[in-house]
């Protein structure tokens, strides 16, 4: 395996896991709002704030992802990645209309 695609992998993993606890300070923040907790109390301040800064480092992530150029090994087309919304992950798409595969890196 090269070095550049264990950085990606890496990068990947570490991206996944981030989405993972993201979406679990989404759920906290949900669950402190259940239980009557309001913007302002110092809980809730600490739940968005894990949130967000979950939120950035994915951002961070998916950043350098977004840097690299690959070619699809099954159709030779160029391929980047999309970055995922607020906590879902991205992933890596072909840049041009494609045949219907996913992408092979
Ligand atoms: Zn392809």
């Amino acid at each position: 395996m090269s070095s550049q695609v264990h950085k990606r992998e890496v990068l990947e993993r570490a991206m996944a896991a981030l989405c993972v606890e993201a979406k679990k300070a989404y759920g906290l923040v949900e669950e402190l709002y259940g239980e009557g907790i309001r913007d302002g109390d110092q809980l809730m301040l600490a739940a968005k704030q894990l949130r967000l800064e979950l939120l950035q480092a994915k951002a961070d992530l998916e950043r350098e992802l977004s840097t690299w150029i690959a070619d699809c090994r099954e159709c030779y087309r160029r391929v980047h990645w999309v970055a995922g919304i607020a906590a879902e992950p991205g992933h890596w798409a072909h840049a041009e209309p494609a045949p219907n595969h996913p992408p092979i890196l």
